[in-house]
């Protein structure tokens, strides 16, 4: 046991999110330390470093915008940077901004605990060190509590075996070894890519298969880099107007009101264009219409069965349960050809469900594989998943978990009530979740911010969500949501996550409104002296 330290603000995460909410609490001339589980900074940067980890953003859209001279001095060297190079953009920042001194690394907070008689946050690290904060802000990531499926024999197996967010920092050499991947998720594709180029055998266990839609990744010349410098302005302008942070913007018609070749035509177009454009740059009505999105789907299921060569293969890669763009759309870069590979072999778990692992391989109801290596792309206990695994108790000693047992309530995804003086960066019910990460989280940080400059310079203790208003914004994410396709679809979206074992029911975790929407309605909060909450 150690003295506690104590300090005006603790942020737990050193990843996008914290440490930008470090640069600006500074600012404010306040007291502050960042707990952080690794031992770097980059958060989801410094856990996923499996083979073929790499952005889905636009890297230009990706690094921060607050630093015209952090802007005009970082060249990305790809159009969609792999893992190690946004790893070290975001050790130069930290190092560019001398952030390193105030913060804990190897500090994992297991509980923080609100202390009513002084106002303050208790927090306890798993060493034993202890910290108390008047303010927590919580940067703990959305997809950073990584899920091992439940299979029996598990341990028992004795060669390599790995989560793809629990990558070793020391090479892993499968060049010719017998190799399985579990999982066929946005990671999964990504490392299976990776994988069918070197691995000896390639098997890959699938559940459910999805839609994957082309990267097109390429390096970045000279002369478009000169071009990314010189518009800065306008692509981050254009991030911040669409809804989802992103370059693309959707289109403003309907599907009905273009011919079937015109429509055709600007599938085509957005097939083929980098990044994310077919998902979140296609007409207005997709995400709204079934019959639409049902048109949209089978396009993309015919640009399946056109890329697989084996038609019974190609079946099975094929998403018949669930629309087009309803859950995230993986990014590939050859993903369907790695199955016309000779090395590769494809496992369709609904027709043969793994029933263990053995100290060589996997077992599935009609026979047994043998490996040298396991891969479990297996996925993330998305979203509330990271509050979940820390004791976090407010008012009264209340557990946050369970709390949200019931379903998730917030106030506008940032704030809970009966949690006073907690803010959470992409939180639940927080539009940042579908979002460019980094273009949304600078919001929430530029906001949280504010809110806290508001209750320092007039020497308040404690804020709190209103109940009343937490009601209202829970409500509000949840109609808009219910408005929508995505929540007849099973995801981490909709908190229907298979990942996870649990009583997992349907629950409203993302404000779809879109990202402008939320931040005017965050602006009208704290322009009306921060409506919904209780200061004192
Ligand atoms: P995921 O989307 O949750 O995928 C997990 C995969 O593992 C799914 O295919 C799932 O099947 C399967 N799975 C889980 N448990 C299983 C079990 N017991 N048996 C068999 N299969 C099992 O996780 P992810 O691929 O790690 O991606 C999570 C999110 O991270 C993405 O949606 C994305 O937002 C983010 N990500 C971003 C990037 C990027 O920007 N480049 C890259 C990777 C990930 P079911 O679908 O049947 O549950």
């Amino acid at each position: 046991m150690t003295d506690t330290q104590e300090v005006d603000v603790l942020i737990l995460g050193a990843g996008v999110s914290g440490l930008y909410q470090l640069y600006r609490v500074r600012e404010l001339g306040l007291s502050v330390r960042v707990l952080e589980a690794a031992g770097d900074v980059g958060g989801t940067w410094f856990w996923n470093r499996y083979p073929g980890a790499r952005f889905d953003s636009e890297s230009y859209t990706y690094g921060y915008s607050f630093s015209k001279e952090l802007l005009d001095e970082w060249n990305w060297s790809e159009h969609f940077a792999p893992q190690p190079e946004t790893l070290k953009y975001l050790q130069h920042v930290t190092d560019k901004f001398d952030l390193r001194k105030d913060i804990s690394f190897n500090s994992t907070v297991t509980s923080a605990i609100f202390d009513e008689s002084s106002n303050g946050w208790d927090v306890r690290v798993e060493d034993g060190t202890t910290w108390r904060g008047r303010v927590i802000i919580t940067a703990i990531g959305i997809l950073s509590a990584p899920v091992y499926p439940e299979i029996e024999g598990r341990d028992s197996f004795e060669g390599f075996a790995c989560h793809t967010a629990r990558w070793p920092h020391e090479p892993v050499d499968l060049a010719g070894q017998r190799v399985a991947v579990i999982g066929t998720g946005a990671t999964g594709v990504q490392v299976i890519q990776e994988l069918g180029k070197i691995a000896g055998e390639l098997t890959v266990f699938q559940r459910s298969p999805n839609y994957c839609v082309p990267l097109g990744n390429g390096p970045i010349d000279g002369e478009t880099q000169a071009r990314i410098h010189a518009t800065y302005d306008e692509i981050l302008a254009t991030c911040r107007e669409t809804h989802t942070g992103f370059i693309h913007r959707a289109d403003p018609r309907t599907i009905w009101e273009v011919s079937d070749e015109e429509r055709e035509a600007f599938f085509e177009r957005l097939y083929k264009e980098p990044g994310f454009g077919l998902w979140v740059g296609n007409f207005k009505d997709v995400y709204l219409d079934r019959a639409a999105n049902d048109i949209l789907s089978d396009f993309v299921r015919r640009k399946i069965r056109e890329r697989v060569n084996n038609s019974a293969v190609a079946e099975k890669l094929v998403p018949t349960n669930h629309g087009f763009g309803t859950r995230r759309v993986p990014l590939e870069s050859g993903y369907y050809e790695v199955y016309n590979q000779d090395n590769v072999r494809l496992v369709d778990l609904r027709e043969t469900p793994i029933t263990r692992i053995t100290p060589s391989g996997i077992e599935t109801s009609d026979c047994s594989h043998e490996f040298d290596a396991i891969v479990y792309a297996t996925g993330f206990d998305a979203i509330t998943g990271a509050f979940d695994r820390i004791d976090i108790r407010g008012v009264g000693g209340r557990s946050l978990k369970e709390k949200w047992a019931a379903g998730t309530r917030t106030y506008l995804g940032l704030t809970v009530a009966g949690f006073p003086n907690l803010l959470t960066i992409v939180g639940p019910q927080n539009a940042s979740i579908f979002c460019n990460i980094p273009r949304c989280s600078e919001q929430n940080v530029e906001w949280i911010t504010d809110l806290l400059r508001h209750m320092f310079d007039a020497g308040h203790q404690r804020f709190e969500a209103e109940e009343s208003a937490e009601d209202e914004w829970t409500a509000l994410v949840g109609q808009i949501a219910s408005m929508t396709l995505f929540t007849q679809t099973d995801s981490w979206f909709t908190g229907v996550n298979r990942n996870v074992t649990g009583n997992h029911h349907r629950n409203d975790l993302i404000f779809m409104g879109g990202a402008p929407n939320y931040r005017a309605r965050c602006d009208e909060v704290a322009a009306a002296g921060y409506r919904g909450f209780a200061f004192s």
